[in-house]
């Protein structure tokens, strides 16, 4: 058993807050353990829901900022192709990724994987990936995703990774700590056929669907390809339902925006990738209304230089006045948390109720930076930029003690992602 002992404030969902100590019965920790809490407050643990871990070995790549996709989009091709996307790389770049999400609160993480050298072997990138998440504790959702690959061999290769890694429950491991999806990167970028092979793939082994909609880009190439804006070619390809969660959305009108309610699908919001890249804001009060579930997302390396999920719930809160209304920190919160737990249909994670997965973070709000702070919840985000977790526990373990990593070596990480590359 786990004990977390002494807390100021327990975050059990939205609307519920405790404090003083939580048990963590019937996880598989292999010992008793207390960790102390005094001073601190403890969360869920943070559910990343867009990521693409490849692209953090290819941060503030020259010729990757402050330009039009057309331009984004060959440069980071020329780069992967330089690097050699293969098993290897895959692996460093997600331990890497992985690593940094978890010293910074994040236990879930949904890798949106968009790049597949035609003839690489995808198994053993997607079982590289996996390997890279359970050995450093985290959970992972493997997104088999598809940006201009050939619509048969996506989804054969969807297949043959959904036959090799999973196990027992439909698209989730028997641990809950892998679970498959599908993906095409968006309207833009894949035909109606690659939609379609993915998601009969999807259908067969009870996977959830993930795609990029309404970035102005997509909005932008949909018109000019088809006549037609996003959201309607993904009703007529079988795509609007509540098995697919939209990352992005940030041109949405009113009536787009009943129409997702209505099939049931799910959001992610991804600022820290929107707006750099000049896309836009999500208006993410109108989302919520409309009672899509919004979950949160940083998106990758390529446009976003931080896995770092609580600063990006920051900045969502910070940018919320411009489109609609403000967001309360506790809202935002929520979507980091259970509001990226519902796109990844995982009820069980992103908050601390009795039966919830045992994946907490401890919040250490003693030093200056939170002195003064009247409401220490909201102060997460209001108060201390960047912020990082004391202690994390995913799956009932241990795996951030005191700020470090604990089933792995930062430097060792870093130096294997220098080798990959
Ligand atoms: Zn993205």
């Amino acid at each position: 058993m786990l004990t977390i002992t002494g807390a100021i404030a327990i975050l059990v969902d939205e609307t519920t807050e405790t404090s003083g100590d939580l048990a963590l019965e019937g996880v598989s920790a292999s010992s008793t353990e207390t960790l102390d809490a005094s001073g601190c407050i403890v969360t869920p643990g943070l559910v990343n829901a867009h990521h693409h871990l490849l692209q953090s070995a290819f941060r503030t790549l020259p010729g990757t900022r402050g330009v039009a996709m057309r331009d984004w989009l060959p440069t980071m091709a020329a780069a992967y192709a330089r690097a050699g996307v293969d098993a290897e790389l895959a692996a460093a770049a997600a331990s890497v990724g992985i690593a940094e999400g978890l010293l910074s609160g994040v236990t879930t993480v949904a890798d949106h994987h968009l790049t597949w050298p035609s003839g690489a072997d995808t198994v053993s990138i997607a079982r590289a990936t996996a390997g890279a998440a359970r050995a450093l504790g985290g959970r992972l959702v493997f997104v088999r995703g598809s940006a201009r690959d050939d619509p048969q061999e996506a989804a054969a290769s969807a297949e043959a990774i959904a036959e090799a890694l999973l196990a027992e429950l439909p698209g989730v491991t028997s641990d809950g700590m892998l679970q498959l999806a599908v993906g095409p990167a968006g309207v833009h970028s894949d035909p109606r056929e690659t939609f379609e092979l993915l998601g009969e793939v999807a259908v067969k082994h009870g996977l959830r669907r993930r795609t990029q909609s309404n970035e102005q880009v997509d909005t932008a190439i949909a018109l000019e390809k088809y006549g037609k804006r996003p959201i309607d070619l993904l009703e007529e390809w079988g795509w609007l339902a509540d098995d697919v969660t939209l990352a992005h959305l940030c041109d949405v009108t009113p009536d787009e925006i009943a129409r997702l309610a209505r099939a049931g699908v799910t959001a992610t919001h991804a600022p820290g990738c929107d707006l750099p890249m000049g896309w836009g804001v999500a208006p993410v009060a109108a989302l919520l209304a409309a009672g899509i579930p919004v979950g949160l997302g940083t998106s990758g390396g390529g446009s976003n230089d931080a896995g770092h999920l609580l600063a990006d719930a920051r900045l969502a809160m910070q940018v919320a006045p411009l489109v609609g209304r403000p967001l309360a920190a506790r809202e935002v919160l929520a979507m980091a948390m259970a509001g990226s737990a519902a796109g990844l249909g995982r009820p069980e994670l992103g908050h601390l109720r009795p039966g919830s997965a045992a994946d907490l973070c401890v919040w250490d709000v003693s030093g200056v930076a939170d002195a003064g702070v009247a409401d220490p919840v909201a102060g997460l985000l209001w108060a201390n930029p960047g912020r990082r977790p004391k202690h994390v526990v995913v799956n009932g373990q241990v795996v951030v003690r005191d700020y470090a990593l604990v089933n792995a070596d930062e430097r060792e990480l870093v130096s294997g992602l220098s080798k990959a590359l």
